[in-house]
């Protein structure tokens, strides 16, 4: 009876050990994975929502760029990280949405092995080109690319990644084949735009608003239904004459399976906390992100929209012809 009595306190103890470690959760620095390139669009959202969650938590999040496949090896590195909350990383709409379609034999099922933290933000997806480009409106563009769609380059961030979804979407608005050009990023690809070494791609707004703002490259169409308050001489796709184009983008915060709930709802909180700061904010919508409404804020709204993007994507994409291996 002592010896169980024992047993019991000794076991009670050790809960209640683990608990308050995890109460005091974080302890050291949190890797942020980020699986694209430094400097584009998913690495400067993780950098500007990381800051202030940084300085809610404690502790310092540390931005790790793990590139490669289109964003499926950081995110394959990603999920199989301990789930104690110290490794999270930034996904978006190409790693937890079009990946599946893409890749056969994808390391990672994104509507079962996350823990989903939150919605960071919405990124509009715009047609960008070099500024040398022969055209200068999307009505331009469009005949040029029915004229000669198989002469010119389009830049990506590899195959499921936004930029390659969205372009290969375009494509076949278009019925064009262009010569596809992967890179690690949409970063590394807007300095090849900038240089006029690619000649189009398709982005989220984050990464080319400030380029388009100084006049850098050339903005053919927004394809949201709306133009943007970021860019508002930029016309929709709508508007310039190409109904059939509108899509959207968006980056997420998730944590391997397994994270426990209040670690989970800790991030949680620190990522709403950022969302909600003037600075933080300030610095989202002046790049044209679109912050998460109230009720797409929670991990469940983000598991229901990582569901359905999956379910979405799928046919569109195998239908498209797309695929990696
Ligand atoms: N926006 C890129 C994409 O096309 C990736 C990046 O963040 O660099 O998915």
């Amino acid at each position: 009876m002592k010896a169980t009595l024992l047993a019991l306190a000794a076991a009670v103890g050790l809960a209640a050990t683990g608990a308050q470690a995890q109460g005091n959760y974080p302890q050291r620095p949190i890797t942020m994975i980020v699986p694209f390139a430094a400097g584009g669009p998913t690495d400067v959202i993780a950098r500007i929502v990381g800051e202030n969650m940084s300085r809610t938590l404690g502790q310092q999040i540390v931005v790790e760029n793990v590139a490669g496949a289109g964003g499926t090896t950081g995110i394959t590195r990603a999920a199989g990280a301990q789930p104690d909350g110290y490794t999270i990383m930034m996904g978006h709409m190409g790693t937890h949405g079009a990946a599946p379609a893409l890749y056969p034999n994808l390391k990672y099922d994104p509507t079962k092995d996350f823990a989903p933290i939150g919605l960071a933000a919405g990124t509009p997806i715009l047609i960008v080109a070099k500024k040398d480009f022969p055209a200068n409106d999307l009505k331009g563009f469009v005949e040029y690319m029915k004229k000669n769609g198989d002469k010119v380059n389009m830049a990506h961030a590899g195959v499921g990644s936004v930029s390659h979804m969205t372009g290969i979407y375009l494509s076949s608005v278009l019925a064009a084949k262009p010569t596809m050009v992967a890179y690690r990023g949409t970063g590394p690809a807007l300095n090849d735009l900038m240089a006029n070494t690619v000649d189009y791609m398709t982005d989220q707004i984050v990464n080319v608003a400030p380029q388009i703002q100084g006049g850098n490259i050339k903005a053919f169409a927004i394809a949201t239904p709306q133009r943007s308050p970021a860019l508002p001489n930029v016309p929709t796709t709508k508007e310039a004459g190409l109904d059939g184009y509108e899509v959207s983008a968006w980056n997420a915060i998730f944590a391997p399976k397994g994270t426990a709930p209040d670690i989970v709802k800790k991030l949680n909180d620190a990522l709403l906390k950022a969302l909600d700061d003037e600075t933080t904010k300030k610095r989202l919508l002046d790049l044209g992100a679109v912050l998460p409404t109230a009720s797409e804020r929670s991990p469940e709204a983000l598991q229901k929209l990582v569901d359905s993007e999956v379910a979405r994507w799928t046919p569109v994409l195998k239908a498209a012809g797309a695929t990696a291996e």
